[in-house]
This record gives C-alpha cells, structure tokens and sequence, in this order.
C-alpha cells in the first residue's frame, strides 16, 4: 500500500491547561496506514498533545489547527471525533466499577453503529476476536480495569482496537508498566489489527522495545511542548542511545 495520503494533520497546535502554556506550535503529520511514533522526556507534552487531540475539554486549543481526513476537527466534540474513527488509549486508565468489558465494549461499538448489534450478535463477535488474540475468554468478563496489572489493563486496550477498528488509534505509553510477554502481545496485536484494518497508529513511547514488533515509518521528538527531530526508526535508535540530549 502506498502511504502518501495524509490522514492528520497537526498545525503549529498551542494548548493550556490550568492557564499554563504547555504545547508551544507543534508540527505533526501522519499519512494513512502509517506507524509514527512520538518519543520525548517525561513532561514534555505528550499526553497533552493526545488529549488535545481527542478534544478533551481541560486542553483548550489557543492557536493553530487539527486537519483530520481534510476536515477542521478543532472545534469538534470527543463523541463527534470518536464517531469519525479516532481512538485514544489513556496512560492512567480508569477503573468503571461494575461494567464488564464485555459490555463496555457492546456499548462503545454501537455507539458507533446503524445498525446495533445484539448481545448475542455481539458476544460471538467478541468471541471470535478473542480467539484471533489469543486472549482467555474469560478476560471479557471481568470488569473493566478493576484490579488489573499494567499488563491487563493494556490487553483490555488491545481489545477495544480490535473490536472498534478505529481508523487513527493514539496509543498512550501503550508499552508501559507491562512484562515482555504483555508487550509481546500488545506488539502483535497492534500489528495484526493493523494488517486487517490499516489502521493509522501513532504511537507515545519512552521505549524502543515495542517497537521491534511494528515497522515504524516516522518518528517524532517532542521537547518543551515542541517538536525539536523527526525521522525515520533510526532516530528511535540513535535516542535509545544517546538519550534526549543531543
Ligand atoms: P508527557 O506525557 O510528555 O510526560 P504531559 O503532557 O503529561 O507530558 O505534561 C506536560 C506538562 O503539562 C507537564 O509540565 C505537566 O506538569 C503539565 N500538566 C499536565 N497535566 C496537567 C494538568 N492537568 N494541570 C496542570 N499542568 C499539567
Ligand atoms: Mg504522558
């Protein structure tokens, strides 16, 4: 496939919180069926880019612009930019007491959706995505996040892109907190949703590890809300190396 059309667009995007100025103009661009990677020192303004993107009412947008499939999404609400196929996975996700991933999922999938899926339409669906997975059937019936390990809470995140399908997931420090074999999983499956779907990743890491598993087409440096390098994968290695400073 050729990866040339471009899917977001990101323009000189200044964002506060709280009053304080936290993205200074950043610069980003992702082309359809494309892995990009963002990479950057804690505190950076990483997480803040994602959640401007997703529309999060705390980041308020003073300047610049979000190109989404040649539309002006800044203004747009988190549900209308959900609808339109972006997804984020958050770096601290939330416990929902009683709520099974199951049905959580039921839920946010016919949001979505015409057409609704029953809930037994919908579980042999599930079913069969687990299974494609290698997930335990059992994991959809727990309640979602609710004592899980970093490891788990990221497979439930695994499970949501598969059965969402989102078109542009941001994947929030997807690789952290896990063990080598969670983060072997969370690798495949990105990059089997990707194989099945397309799917247009850009992906927050610290870590080069995950990385191995996906074929990485760019690679993005933010430093004090800005981006300071992009490149190809070998940018990932070179920071993996010498670290942030140059
Ligand atoms: P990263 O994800 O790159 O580690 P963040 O986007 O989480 O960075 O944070 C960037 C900066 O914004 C940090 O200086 C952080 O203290 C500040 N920040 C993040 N969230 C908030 C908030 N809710 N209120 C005030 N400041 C915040
Ligand atoms: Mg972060």
């Amino acid at each position: 496939m050729t990866k040339n059309k471009l899917l977001i667009q990101i323009k000189d995007l200044e964002v506060t919180i709280d009053g304080k100025e936290i993205l200074k103009g950043v610069n980003l661009e992702v082309n359809e069926g494309e892995v990009a990677v963002l990479m950057g020192p804690n505190g950076s303004g990483k997480s803040t880019l994602s959640f401007a993107l997703m529309g999060h009412p705390k980041y308020i947008i003073t300047k610049g612009s979000i190109i989404y499939k040649g539309e002006n999404i800044t203004k747009i609400s988190p549900t209308e930019r959900s609808k339109k196929g972006m997804f984020l996975s958050f770096q601290y996700p939330s416990e929902i007491a009683g709520v099974t991933i199951a049905n959580f999922l039921r839920t946010a999938l016919n949001a979505r959706r015409k057409e609704k899926l029953n809930p037994l339409e919908f579980r042999k669906m599930l079913k069969e995505k687990m299974k494609e997975l290698h997930f335990d059937e059992q994991f959809a019936n727990r309640y979602l996040n609710e004592g899980f390990s970093g490891g788990e809470k990221k497979k439930a995140e695994m499970l949501q892109l598969a059965v969402l399908q989102p078109t542009l997931a941001i994947l929030d420090e997807t690789d952290s907190g896990t063990d080598v074999d969670a983060l072997k999983i969370i690798g495949n499956t990105i990059k089997a949703i990707q194989k099945e779907t397309k799917m247009t990743v850009l992906i927050i890491t610290h870590y080069n590890r995950i990385l191995q598993y996906l074929d990485v087409d760019k690679v993005y440096v933010m430093e004090q809300g800005k981006i300071t390098r992009s490149g190809d994968v070998k940018l990932a290695h070179e920071i993996e190396k010498t670290g942030y400073k140059k």
